[in-house]
């Protein structure tokens, strides 16, 4: 009786507990910002004079052009009246929207890109991880190393990998090595893959595609029948007039690319929240018996049981990014920023460092001294300059030996970082 009672309760306690996702179980406990933040404690309660610099995080820190402020202000107005209000919209996002985007990011650059096939969203990190919701599990599946931490996550998360190893690479994922030696231009893979995400300009590196680059990553994909995620988020910090600002730019992308874009860098859109999402129409995937397959069809089904759209207002205040002053204030933004890693630029190589990127893209990616880990760079700077950056191993095991620095911070920070760098090395 007793033993069949504590058998009782043992079944009992389990039985209102739910499962859980033990995929998640398989993630790298978010290691990278939070022991950032714990070095930046430990070093800020020893030295409370020390006025610390955040070149490190991925945010802009210039206000909303006032463009998108006046038409979001407007935009609560019409709310605000009984013709003017707006209940849900189209999950796709409004379709002035969509055509300002179609115009003047695709067609006027020569990309046969319609208004229907680009999906606005509230982001495009959410983007480009829930893409996995409409592709099978047993695709092969590509990221750079290092990387922006999102891919290899949604791919954890959603029990495409297996657990991760001492390097902290995951089972079941490939990894394409990008650093100083392959001039940060991953080699096309040997074994044939279905998935490549490719970030281009790119975070963390700050490395740019050349045109003939990108089409050897779409005659690949459309070689071996793969699809290529193409994360466009920094399009906008381009200066080089040769470089592509979208896959589509390149003849077949269409056959074989998911465009990801975003306002958050280029319209200071992070706290704001609207991006958006190019699926071709002609774009194919198979089912497990062969039939081809829609993927658009699949996403459009996905947003309008998943999603209820962007708000109104801030999809007026997007629109706006399109506008004559928009236009000319988002320059002026990105060339805020650029000026900051011209300077950072200037300033590192000066004091002997060997930098990449910052020309095409807001981050400068520094080879830290030799004998020196990422990490160890991260203590030095933080200690004898009051910087604050990222350390390159944090993006991926590739990334060892490496140092992001953000372009994102007002003038004065970014001079004063600069100084003070100076004045150690
Ligand atoms: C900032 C960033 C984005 C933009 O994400 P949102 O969710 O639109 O703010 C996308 N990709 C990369 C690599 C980024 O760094």
């Amino acid at each position: 009786m007793d033993t069949f009672r504590s058998r009782m309760n043992l079944v009992d306690a389990f039985a209102f507990v739910v499962q859980v996702n033990s995929n998640y179980l398989k993630l790298k406990a978010g290691y990278l910002f939070p022991e950032i933040a714990r070095r930046v404690q430990e070093f800020s309660q020893r030295q409370v004079n020390a006025d610390l610099i955040r070149l490190g995080i991925g945010d802009v820190t210039e206000p909303l052009p006032l463009a998108c402020r006046n038409a979001m202000k407007q935009a609560i107005d019409e709310m605000g009246t009984e013709v003017g209000f707006h209940g849900y919209g189209p999950e796709q996002g409004y379709s002035w929207l969509r055509e300002a985007i179609a115009k003047s990011d695709y067609q006027k650059r020569g990309c046969e890109v319609s208004a229907d096939e680009i999906f606005v969203s509230d982001g495009s990190k959410c983007d480009s991880s829930n893409i996995l919701d409409i592709l099978g599990d047993s695709n092969h599946i590509a990221v750079t190393d290092p990387v922006y931490p999102v891919y290899v996550d949604s791919n954890v998360m959603s029990g495409r990998t297996g657990i991760a190893g001492e390097s902290g690479r995951y089972a079941g994922l490939s990894y394409l090595p990008i650093n100083a030696e392959n001039n940060f231009e991953a080699s096309l893979p040997e074994k044939p893959l279905d998935l490549i995400y490719l970030c281009f300009p790119n975070n963390p590196t700050g490395a740019t595609a050349s045109k003939k680059q990108l089409a050897n990553w779409v005659s690949y994909a459309n070689k071996n029948d793969a699809l290529i995620l193409f994360d466009a988020a920094y399009e906008a910090f381009i200066q080089d007039e040769s470089l592509p600002h979208s896959i589509y730019e390149i003849d077949g992308a269409k056959d074989c690319a998911i465009e990801f874009r975003s306002f958050s860098k280029n319209a200071g859109f992070t706290g704001t929240r609207c991006a958006f999402t190019v699926i071709p129409k002609n774009l194919k995937g198979k089912t497990s018996n062969g039939n081809l397959v829609d993927l658009w069809s699949l996403w459009n089904r996905r947003q309008s049981t998943k999603f209820n759209g962007v708000s109104y207002i801030v999809q007026r205040g997007a629109e706006a990014v399109y506008s004559k002053e928009g236009q000319i204030e988002v320059k002026a933004l990105v060339s805020f920023y650029m000026e900051n890693a011209a300077i950072i630029r200037s300033c590192l190589t000066k004091a002997g460092f060997t930098v990449y990127g910052g020309q095409n893209a807001p981050y400068v990616w520094i080879k830290v001294p030799d004998g020196m880990s990422s990490w160890d760079f991260f203590d030095f700077l933080l200690q004898k300059a009051y910087v604050v950056g990222t350390p390159g191993s944090g993006f991926g095991s590739s990334g060892e030996g490496y140092f992001r620095l953000s372009a994102f911070n007002n003038r004065v920070n970014v001079e004063k970082a600069m100084r003070q760098i100076a004045s150690i090395s």
